[in-house]
């Protein structure tokens, strides 16, 4: 006889019923709480879900794809999970066995009302059923090892973890569904006496019922009947608590993979027709998110690691990306109550109460907003592509409409608005530092290859001004040739878009992509990670498609094709370290590139004389510099820099040259080395290969 189990066997008619009633209230009591969430996410600008089902099918297919391809790689491959040691296995144990503990039950179900049509259609036995029991008997404990960790991580009560007293219910239910699915395992091998393959591809359940084999069959019936029942309120319960716990995320979760923006580094453009339209900029009202921006906030399970990651709470600044979602959400909830209170106000008290608390100022306190420094480690390390940074522009935006920046900053978007430049220094200067090094400008010198793009910083600042006279160096020693724009070229604004000065920022893209398009320019050369960014992924939103080269890479080209030779001797003394800018590494993933710069050098990490020691982060997962999100020009509270965590990091590896490869990373991390080591420099990529080249 092939082995098999009846689905309901040893469970009375009338139980059965009571099951499928219990079943129907608790998706009930789920679907409730979830249309009660939904109407939470419609209080947002809509997203054009229309639009993307637009069209033929194969239109529709290349618009979802990438939605899908990151929920199958993401939510079902766990790939963002990853990395974080046992919590992140421990996630990966409990939610493969959930996922095949719940394919099981919906086979299982299936197969009930298969064979409920006709007994012939029942697949749950045979080879099948062995497979099938083998696979739900070991997947049960890898759910049930995760379930025991997240318990015990709660006893310890990390810092940066959200703890709720629901999350005792979700674990404490979700372990007690795992051992008395076990117990009814093995009281059913005790009452039925299965043998041969039907006992032994249960062989957890079999080595339980081990504990009750002095029963009789009546009184294993009859425990089992009370454990089944037992294990389904468990169930129900389970089913029923989703939308009212850290459950939600299961479902918000996946969503949010789906709609996510996948691309770091980009926003979304603001156009005069919405504001007219609007009559708004940025975000004012939670209403004014979009709908995926606030089922993101549902999609938060509060696993603080966007907090760990985040430079602005390192150094004790009043920012936490986790408290914002967890704020927003918070006042998401709220908000939907009070506008009903107004709709409907029972009293006149009430309805003088049914404002709520504002979103500015009341939920997200302007210091928070400025605090951040854009630097996207929260939005890369959140498992279900959260984007703190994004909310916080949208916030930013309608506050500098409001006129509320004060302070360095807003002189400095003044600066750019009126000069070109945050230092507010005249255009007529803006090529002085190439004097004397004969530097071809585009319109002496139409024809170039490269457009070299010096920036603000490399143009005015003293220092940085150094680096771009070793770019030229270089580019003239490999006969490169290229040309700069001088007194044409203007900021990107990229500072001002991330500040949320949008306008601003629109307005000095438009010039400068008018200015590009007078000389046809094509390739675009830069030494600064945040002039990469907004021409690589800001300008083409106006118009501006060009191919977009860091230093780095175009120095590594160089040497590669031998236009810059490989010297035999170093000159560069000692251990050497490397910064990687986030808007380089993490947000560009441009990280090799330096280091073969580097490396090129002769340096090596066999080498004692010239060894290039890595920071513990470094690459992506780099820690920003403090810079970043127009942070460059605002004050820092001396005692909170970010600039000192991340040079006290670097130095912690014994270099005594921290090579960096932007101009806002060689200010901040030369303020933060010389506090801490006066004997220490820190050089630009470039810098150390023109000196290597004796150049
Ligand atoms: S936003 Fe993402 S990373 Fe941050 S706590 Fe929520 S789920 Fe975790
Ligand atoms: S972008 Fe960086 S500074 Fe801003 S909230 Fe995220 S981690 Fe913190």
């Amino acid at each position: 006889m092939k082995p098999t189990r009846e689905t309901f066997g040893n469970i009375p008619h009338s139980s059965v019923v009571l099951f499928y009633v219990l079943t129907v209230i608790s998706v009930a009591v789920f679907a409730y709480g979830l249309w009660r969430r939904f109407h939470l996410w419609r209080q947002g600008v809509p997203i054009h879900v229309r639009e993307l089902l637009a069209g033929n099918l194969s239109k529709i297919i290349i618009r979802l794809k990438p939605g899908f391809r990151r929920l199958v790689r993401e939510g079902l491959g766990q790939t963002r999970v990853k990395g974080r040691g046992l919590p992140s296995w421990a996630h990966i144990a409990l939610f493969g066995g959930f996922m095949i503990l719940f394919l099981g039950t919906t086979l299982l179900e299936i197969d009930h009302l298969a064979e409920g049509i006709s007994p012939s259609l029942k697949f749950h036995k045979g080879i099948y059923y062995v497979i099938y029991e083998f696979t739900l008997d070991i997947f049960g404990l890898l759910f049930l090892a995760g379930c025991a960790y997240f318990l015990f991580r709660r006893t310890r009560r990390p810092a940066s973890v959200g703890h709720r007293a629901t999350d005792w219910y979700v674990l404490g239910s979700f372990l007690a569904i795992g051992v008395s699915g076990y117990v009814v395992e093995a009281l059913r091998i005790v009452w039925q006496h299965p043998t041969g393959l039907a006992a032994h591809c249960s062989p957890v359940g079999l080595s339980i019922s081990e504990w009750f084999a002095s029963m009789t069959e009546t009184t294993a019936r009859s425990a089992h009947r009370i454990i089944w029942w037992l294990h389904s309120v468990l169930v129900f319960g389970f089913i029923a608590s989703v939308p009212y716990t850290r459950l939600l995320h299961i479902i918000a979760g996946p969503i949010n993979l789906f709609f996510a923006r996948a691309q770091l580094g980009v926003l979304v453009p603001v156009t005069m027709e919405e504001v007219e339209k609007s009559e708004r900029i940025g975000v004012s009202t939670i209403e004014h998110f979009d709908q995926q921006q606030l089922f993101s906030l549902d999609a938060c399970m509060e696993c603080g690691r966007c907090e760990e990651a985040c430079p602005a709470f390192a150094t004790g600044k009043p920012l936490s990306p986790k408290k914002v979602v967890q704020d927003l959400k918070g006042l998401m909830t709220l908000a939907l109550s009070h506008r009903k209170l107004n709709e409907k106000p029972s009293t006149i008290a009430e309805a003088g109460k049914s404002r709520g608390p504002a979103l500015h100022g009341d939920t997200i306190q302007m210091e928070t907003l400025w605090s951040c420094t854009a630097c996207s480690a929260c939005v890369r390390v959140c498992p279900v592509r959260v984007d703190p940074l994004t909310l916080i522009t949208d916030l930013r935006r309608n506050r500098i409409a409001e006129g509320a920046l004060t302070g360095t900053a807003a002189t400095s978007l003044r600066r750019m608005q009126a000069s070109g430049n945050p230092w507010g220094l005249p255009i007529a200067e803006r090529a002085k530092w190439a004097e004397q090094l004969n530097v071809p400008e585009a319109k002496e010198h139409p024809q170039f290859d490269v457009l070299y793009w010096v920036g603000c910083a490399g143009s005015y600042d003293r220092r940085a001004q150094r680096v771009s006279r070793a770019v030229v160096k270089l580019l003239k020693h490999a006969r490169v040739n290229f040309a700069i724009l001088g007194r044409e070229e203007k900021c990107t604004g990229e500072s001002a878009r991330r500040l949320g000065e949008e306008f601003l920022f629109q307005e000095l893209a438009q010039t400068n992509i008018a200015t590009m398009a007078k000389y046809n320019v094509r390739t675009i050369l830069t030494q600064c990670p945040h002039c990469l960014n907004s021409l690589l992924k800001d300008y083409p939103q106006f118009g501006g498609n060009y191919e977009v080269i860091h230093h780095s890479q175009y120095l590594e080209r160089l040497l590669a094709e031998g236009r810059l030779k490989e010297p035999r001797e170093s000159r560069t003394n000692g251990v050497i370290t490397y910064h990687d800018p986030c808007y380089l590494a993490r947000v560009n993933g441009i990280d090799q590139a330096p280091r073969s710069v580097l490396t090129a050098t002769g340096l090596n990490p066999s080498s004692f004389a010239h060894e290039l020691r890595e920071m513990p982060r470094n690459r992506e997962k780099t820690f920003c510099c403090g810079a970043g999100g127009g942070r460059m020009w605002m004050e820092e509270d001396p005692k909170k820099r970010v600039c000192s965590l991340r040079s006290a990091e670097a130095l912690a590896t014994g270099a005594k040259t921290v090579a960096v490869s932007c101009p806002f990373c060689l200010t901040m991390i030369s303020d933060g080395v010389a506090s801490q080591d006066d004997s220490a420099r820190v050089l630009d990529i470039a810098e150390v290969l023109a000196e290597r080249l004796q150049l």
